[in-house]
Formats: C-alpha cells, structure tokens, sequence
C-alpha cells in the first residue's frame, strides 16, 4: 500500500491506548511509528542499492525478522523486570505485521522467508501509465487506502473531541469558586 499505514497503525494502536490509558502516548508512538518502520528501507533502496532490489524483496519485509526481534526484546523486558512495557513490543510487532499484510494486496512478500520463497500478492497492478505512482493512484486500491483515511480521521476527530471536553470541564473544575455572600 501507498499511504494507508499509518492511518491503518493509528487505528490499530487505539483500542491498546484505551485499554492502557497511562501508556497512551508510548503505544500511539510506537503503533505509528512501527506502522511505517519496513519503508525505511526505501532509503537504502535509493541511495546504497541503487534500485538494483525490489525493497520489498529486503529482509525489513519479511516477518520472521521482526518476529525474532521482538521475541529478544520481550525476553530482554522479562528478565529485567520491566514486563509493563510487554504491551508495547505486542503494539510494535503486530503494526509491522499489519504492514506486510497490507503490503500484501499489491506487492509481494515473502511470508515465509528463509524456509520457503512463498510469495504473496493478491493484487496485480498493470504498468499502464506513467510515471509509475499514476499506476497506483489510479488503482481501485487506492480507494480502499482513502477510505482507511477517513475511517481513521473519524475516530481521530472523536477523540480529539473527547480530549478537549475533558480538557474544559477540568478547566472549570479549577476554578476559583465565587464567595458566598452571608445571608
Ligand atoms: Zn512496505
């Protein structure tokens, strides 16, 4: 997909932030961030490897990297105590899965690398304009990748809401109250 991860990790470090309010901003910053996180390799694809590799053939997009690594982590959080912080590699490692899920529908992963080159894509998109991004922005796919924008947009603007009526009642809440006048 082109621009529907981060919308995509928005939504599905929500309900974890709802149910962890003292962590909300930690899961919101790790869900958002990890959301993108295998598109980092766009920059090596660019500037080392000179496109000579398709970046999603690199192992940033392969998830049994990041299921390794973030069983190091969670062992790493075990045995120093600090199991709080679990919620966050779950948050972390299930974004980065919703990524290559996502980036599934239109390009290629290899689901099961190094055991096996199975290689998932479900849909084809024909090279018929140019430049090349023209070939994704005008692909049915784009559709489902604005109406995850706006799906996200929507319970951003609610909570927004929620956040700044919370935020007015505390204000009203700390205000000096008047002095009675006696009877
Ligand atoms: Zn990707």
């Amino acid at each position: 997909m082109f621009i529907a991860h981060l919308p995509a990790g928005y939504l599905l470090s929500r309900p974890f932030a709802r149910r962890n309010p003292s962590q909300a901003r930690a899961i919101f910053g790790i869900g958002l961030l990890c959301s993108v996180l295998p598109d980092f390799d766009l920059a090596y694809f660019y500037l080392i490897d000179q496109r000579r590799t398709p970046h999603h053939d690199y192992w940033v997009h392969t998830p049994v990297f990041w299921l390794v690594l973030a069983a190091a982590i969670a062992l790493l959080l075990i045995a120093t105590g600090r199991r709080n912080q679990l919620v966050l590699v779950g948050v972390g490692l299930i974004s980065v899965l919703l990524h290559l899920v996502m980036d599934s529908i239109a390009a290629d992963i290899r689901w099961l690398f190094p055991f096996a080159d199975l290689r998932v894509n479900l849909v084809h998109v024909q090279a018929v304009y140019k430049p090349w991004y023209l070939n994704f922005l005008l692909h049915w796919t784009f559709a489902l990748e604005l109406a995850i924008w706006l799906v996200a947009g929507q319970f951003a603007l609610r909570d927004f809401r929620a956040r700044r009526a919370i935020g007015k009642e505390a204000a009203r809440a700390a205000e000096p109250q008047a002095p009675r006048t006696p009877a």
